[in-house]
């Protein structure tokens, strides 16, 4: 039995704040605003895996008026995201998802997010597939006033 998810996230780039994507800081002049660590890509691939099996999204899982989610690493979350999912007797088949952000550029740190991503979520890098795209200026990446990020993914139910 298959059951596809689907998320989206957007966070604000704002200075002051570490950029966390895919669980990789990455060098550059702003951050992402959040209550957490604003890790857009992990958001957006949380709700991917809570809306594959219809139950709910991150806000209800883990509420941002909860201070003990206050600057948490968001690979905390997606590993009891996914321990609910394997509670659930499902496991993920392949996620892909793409970040959309003007700058900076991604490339160099695409490998280690699948990498990180793959580990959350006790699968292989092949598994786990992330791009980086540009909106060429165009809106909320493109102006540069925040990243987003979609992941859709699979899940299959194991008999265990
Ligand atoms: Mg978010």
């Amino acid at each position: 039995m298959y059951r596809i998810g689907f998320g989206y996230d957007v966070h604000r780039l704002e200075s002051g704040r570490k950029l966390i994507l895919g669980g990789v800081e990455i060098p550059f002049e702003k951050g992402l605003l959040g209550h957490s660590d604003a890790d857009v890509l992990i958001h957006a691939i949380i709700d991917a895996l809570l809306g594959a099996l219809a139950l709910g999204d991150i806000g209800k899982l883990f509420p941002d008026n909860d201070m003990s989610y206050k600057d948490i690493d968001s690979r905390i979350l997606l590993r009891q995201a996914y321990a609910k999912i394997r509670s659930e007797g499902y496991i993920l088949l392949n996620l892909d998802s793409t970040i959309c952000a003007q700058e900076p550029k991604l490339a160099p740190y695409i490998m280690q997010m699948r990498s990180n991503l793959a580990d959350d979520m006790e699968t292989e890098t092949s598994s786990v597939s992330v791009k980086a795209t540009t909106e060429e200026g165009l809106g909320i990446s493109g102006s540069k006033q925040g990243i987003c990020a979609y992941a859709t993914l699979m899940l299959v139910r194991v008999n265990e």
